[in-house]
């Protein structure tokens, strides 16, 4: 059995970016750049005021003060937008709005606060330094400048500086196709009639969910009973549809399991069936080449607890990779422990768990339900603590590594 490294990296490496499309500004929230995006002039464009005030020559207000302001004629208004053509002389001012153009004439903005407004005569009360409450062209990126490199996620920052850049639209990398083929002869879907025997799915939903959260919306669901020819069907119609086919349930060692052998059977090549992980140790991983194009196929247990966790381990990390996020790693940090914490596994365990900041240290304490079926316990936690493969104890008090989930 594989370790939960090894089986990542198997992963990863098989995992590419699946391709380019150009993108409209306001649409590309969520995507990952695929271009560098240079300043293709300076930012700010032009010198602008920071404040709403009075534009001054340095040398006229060097000793205004509250008790001796300074007094000088006003010659004009300059507001956001306007093309700023107006030339002051030593004596004059010149009113300046936030944003709004510096001329070459104004050595630095006094705020409003600090003026005495009586019709054309403004009382200036303090001194400036030159520049003072200019943004200065060019202050934040030159012309040419390399600002957002490809590989960055457009976050609502990062789409405004794509704005505040000119840009329309760039090119982004393509969100994977994704199907969903949920395997069980039990299943009945939440709100219809449940006969004695029977459960309500729910994998479909949490996965799905997850799909959304990473804004991959392109999403085919499947259902088929524990019946080999249904699942290779279902399988078939997925792998001619996605990029990625993830299948759940019957991937363990039942005698009604056939996803394992399907598989097989349709060619796919495997890389792993098991992970020395706990929950989600029955895992199936493969790779297909379908009309020129590569498809990742995952197979995960259907306990929801194991779908979970293991889409959280090892699908999410390629779907990112596939989207352009080559190097987005999970959030690991130290906490304490609040509880003994004790194994029998020779396997690496996600233990659900919730993490707290207490009297200035982080604290971590496990969720009660730790069954792999047991939906309560992951759905309350913020974290997995990761319990080494070769430990089977952790005191209280201890430092564990944990890893935040980040579910939205
Ligand atoms: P399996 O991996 O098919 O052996 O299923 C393991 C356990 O997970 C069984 O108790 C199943 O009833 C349950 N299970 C499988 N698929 C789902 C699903 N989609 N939703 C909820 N429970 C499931
Ligand atoms: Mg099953």
């Amino acid at each position: 059995m594989i370790s939960f490294d090894e089986a990542l990296k198997l992963v990863l490496k098989n995992t590419t970016p699946i391709g380019k499309q150009k993108i409209k500004l306001k649409d590309s929230g969520g995507y990952v750049l695929a271009e560098d995006i240079k300043a293709k002039f300076n930012i700010p464009l032009f010198d602008n005021s920071a404040v709403d005030g009075f534009g001054v020559k340095v040398s006229d207000i060097k000793d205004a003060s509250a008790e001796l302001p300074v007094e000088l004629d006003l010659i004009g208004t300059i507001r956001a937008g306007d093309s700023g053509k107006i030339l002051i002389t030593p004596g004059t001012t010149v009113k300046i709005l936030t944003g709004a153009i510096i001329p070459d004439s104004v050595e630095a903005v006094v705020m409003k606060e600090f003026c005495l407004e009586a019709s054309n005569k403004i009382l200036i009360k303090k001194s400036a330094m030159k520049w003072g409450n200019i943004r200065r062209e060019g202050e934040e990126f030159c012309k040419g400048k390399e600002v957002v490199c490809m590989g960055k996620q457009i976050t609502p920052p990062v789409i405004g500086l794509l704005a505040s850049l000119g840009y329309s639209s760039f090119y982004v990398y393509k969100k994977p196709k994704v199907s969903i083929i949920v395997t069980g002869s039990e299943l009945v879907k939440p709100g219809k009639k449940r006969l004695p025997g029977k459960i309500y799915e729910s994998n479909s939903y949490s996965l799905i969910a997850c799909l959304k959260e990473l804004g991959i919306e392109n999403i085919s669901l499947f259902f088929a009973k524990d019946k080999k020819q249904i699942i290779t069907k279902q399988v078939q119609k997925a792998i001619s549809t996605s990029d990625v086919i993830i299948t759940v349930g019957g991937v363990s060692v039942g005698d009604y399991d056939f996803v394992k052998e399907v598989l097989y059977e349709l060619g796919i090549k495997t890389y792993f069936t098991t992970v020395a992980i706990k929950p989600a140790k029955p895992n199936y991983f493969g790779t297909c080449i379908k009309k020129n194009k590569k498809k990742i196929v995952f197979g995960l247990p259907g306990n929801p607890v194991s779908s979970l966790v293991s889409y959280h381990q090892l699908i999410k990390p390629a779907l990112l990779k596939m989207m352009g996020q080559i190097n987005k790693s999970s959030f690991h940090v130290k906490a304490q422990l609040e509880s003994d914490l004790k194994k029998k596994t020779n396997r690496l365990e996600f233990v659900r768990a919730v993490a707290e900041q207490k009297n200035g240290s982080l604290i971590v304490e496990p969720t009660k339900g730790q069954g792999s079926h047991m939906l309560g316990g992951i759905a309350e936690a913020n974290c997995l603590i990761h319990f080494p493969r070769d430990k089977d104890l952790i005191h209280k008090g201890q430092n564990v590594e944990i890893e935040l989930i980040s579910w939205n």
